[in-house]
């Protein structure tokens, strides 16, 4: 935690809102002199979504306390006082504070021992002010905003224990947090958003509607899909596959880890290390196989120049063999060195191109421990991945072709507020932060940014934040609850194609290098499952719900309930993700259960439903949509299904 003061430089950069809270928590420290004047205080920042004070004080303070210091608080933004500034010298500063009188509302008995302590840490070179506002004056280098009227809501959250400057060895202090906005509407707003932003956490929602789970013997950051949550990563899947499918890609399949030259080879060792899970070793660093690696090496020359006996040519393949078991192997922290191998394993020519490799592929990334977040950053991911080759040529219409999909997937799940960062390279950092290839980069970044232009789309560029091997384009998205989610990427690359020496035959039968592409529209399975969770409330659409139809049984009447089965039945024929509720206890309560787990569509079966052929339906959140046929109420499901609706 950093407990540093803010520079000058800090204080002039000080947000409009910042300064209002900062205001705002010299008129907590006022309130609460008011109530307790013996209260010594240490320092009072703004801090993101408001701001504390740090106090010292025999009396516990406990939010039961906050309607009062509210009070308070309220009295002094009314008397509308304006807060001055007062500079001094520093003797006159020390002299105050040893009068008691710095965060005061008057001379005390006791010195203010942290301003004193702050005053001799502040530069000597630097100006020392006051702030005064009514009565209260306190040690301040500002800013404020003019008047404690300008104050227009404020609310306190919370009282935690903090020691001084963030050092146990120092006294414990009580922080009293606090936020505050210029209207009663904006704070009423940003309180109604953490409501509902609680409701909607997907760690929340997560367990409550049995989706995915972690465990501590599997291993932070691996998260395990409950039956609920597989179904929603294979309807995801299954999306992809048929517009992926639709839009001309190849899937491929290839295995969780490699051996270490993969990597050395992509450029990802040595640089990308720290991120990946260390290494399996299988080598020997022993002088036995050091012996071997020197034959191998001899029996390689003699085979390359076509010279061998056929024992040495054995003797080739058995040595061959045990170098490449011993060697260290790596989990994969991605797809693409795997997909480079599969272009290169047959000769390509401008025929197979474009060529697009597609993969649900699982990767592992070793993120730091504090870093880990529910589904959002987690250390084992499927990622809708996929590369894509081609020529210069194809470049555009391809790009384009991706950009596409993204907006499609966007209008699918009714995410409306996104932001495309479009990433650039700094020509000045070519060879270090940048692959040095100065004209393909000005080509690649020209066509890139006529995609975006001739497209319409929303989007902000950022130099000096491309990728090593080409520019990028990242997308983020807002989830209704105003959450920020970096969900996708789509990324130029003309630097790994050249590491693994991919090739084509062209038109002219000269081999060129091809451009690739990587892209990934859904992101991993892990973060995009959590910001649909939080983006729905878990009020999953039909195609996409756990358990998409529930049948609730009133009464068990034999013949009903073999009426009830038979509709499972045709259900489940359909391929319907359907359950049934047969219990003997009442339909309030059954209904209630499936409301709990948020089942999209409940059928509630009755002795009428049964003599009519039909089906009560009842949707979650919208309530009873009355008696339907059967066949009616199934064909609506089916069509809703397959269509994708909302
Ligand atoms: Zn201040
Ligand atoms: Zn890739």
């Amino acid at each position: 935690m950093s407990e540093e003061r803010k520079t000058l430089e800090q204080r002039a950069q000080m947000t409009d809102l910042e300064r209002l809270r900062h205001s705002a928590s010299h008129v907590l420290a006022t309130a609460i002199l008011k109530i307790w004047p013996e209260a010594q205080f240490a320092a009072g920042p703004p801090v993101e979504n408001g701001f504390y004070y740090d106090i010292d004080l025999p009396h516990r303070i406990s939010p039961d306390d906050f309607e009062k210091i509210e009070a308070e608080m309220k009295k002094e933004v009314k008397a509308n006082h304006p807060f001055e500034k007062i500079e001094v010298s520093r003797d006159e500063a020390l002299e105050l504070g040893k009068q008691g009188r710095l965060a005061a509302l008057g001379e005390r008995q006791e010195p203010s021992k942290f301003k004193l302590d702050i005053i001799e840490n502040i530069p000597s070179d630097e100006k020392i002010s006051l702030y005064r506002n009514g009565e209260f004056i306190d040690l301040c280098a500002g800013p404020h905003v003019n008047h404690t009227g300008d104050i227009g809501a404020f609310k306190l959250t919370n009282v935690a224990s903090a020691y001084y400057k963030g050092d146990e060895a120092n006294p414990q202090l009580q922080r009293v947090y606090g936020t505050a906005f210029k209207t009663r509407k904006e704070l009423d707003d940003y309180f109604a958003m953490l409501e509902e932003a609680k409701k909607r956490d997907h760690r929340k929602l997560g367990r409550e509607l049995e989706l995915f789970v972690f465990d501590d013997d599997v291993g932070p950051g691996l998260p395990m899909f409950l039956p609920r949550g597989a179904v929603i990563a294979e309807e995801l899947e299954k999306l992809a596959k048929e517009t992926e499918f639709a839009a001309g890609y190849q899937r491929v399949r290839t295995p969780h880890i490699a051996r270490e030259s993969l990597y050395l080879k992509s450029g990802h060792l040595p640089y990308y290390a720290e991120s990946m899970f260390p290494p399996m070793e299988l080598r020997r660093e022993d002088d036995e196989f050091e012996n071997k690696r020197k034959r191998f090496d001899e029996l390689q020359l003699i085979v390359d120049s076509k010279r061998e006996s056929p024992d040495e040519y054995s003797e080739f393949k058995q040595l061959q063999h045990e170098l490449l078991e011993s060697d260290k192997y790596y989990l994969k922290a991605m797809n693409c060195p795997h997909h480079h191998k599969l272009f290169a394993s047959i000769p390509r020519s401008y025929r197979d191109l474009p060529l697009r490799m597609a993969e649900y592929g699982t990767c592992y990334r070793y993120e730091k421990s504090g870093e880990l977040f529910g589904l959002m950053r987690v250390r084992s991911l499927q990622m809708n991945d996929a590369h894509l080759y081609m020529t210069p040529q194809q470049f555009e219409t391809e790009f384009n072709a991706v950009n596409e999909m993204y907006l499609n997937y966007f209008k699918l799940f009714g995410i409306d507020k996104y932001l495309m960062r479009f990433s650039t390279h700094d020509p000045a950092k070519l060879g270090q932060k940048f692959v040095d290839e100065p004209e393909l980069w000005k080509k690649t970044e020209e066509m890139t940014r006529n995609v975006l232009k001739n497209s319409g789309i929303n989007y902000v560029e950022v130099p000096n934040e491309a990728a090593f091997y080409g520019p990028k384009i990242d997308v983020q998205a807002w989830s209704v609850i105003g959450r920020e989610f970096s969900i996708a990427t789509n990324q130029v690359d003309f630097a790994q194609p050249r590491n693994f020496d991919l090739r084509y035959k062209d038109r002219d039968n000269i081999d060129k290098i091809p451009i690739c592409i990587h892209r990934a529209p859904l992101g991993t399975h892990e973060r995009f499952i959590g910001f649909l969770v939080e983006h729905y409330a878990g009020n999953f659409p039909l195609w996409l719900s756990p358990e998409q139809v529930r049948i609730l049984t009133i009464g068990d009447d034999s013949k009903l309930l073999d009426y009830a089965r038979s509709v499972l039945n045709e259900l489940r024929a359909y391929q319907v993700r359907a359950e049934i509720d047969d219990g003997t206890d009442k339909i309030n309560g059954k209904i209630q259960r499936a409301e709990q787990m948020k089942v999209h569509t409940m059928f509630v079966i009755g002795k009428r439903d049964m003599e009519a052929n039909a089906v009560s339906v009842r949707v979650h959140g919208k309530g009873n949509l009355g008696a339907k046929p059967r066949a009616e109420a199934i064909a609506e499901i089916l069509q809703s299904i397959r269509e994708r609706h909302a």
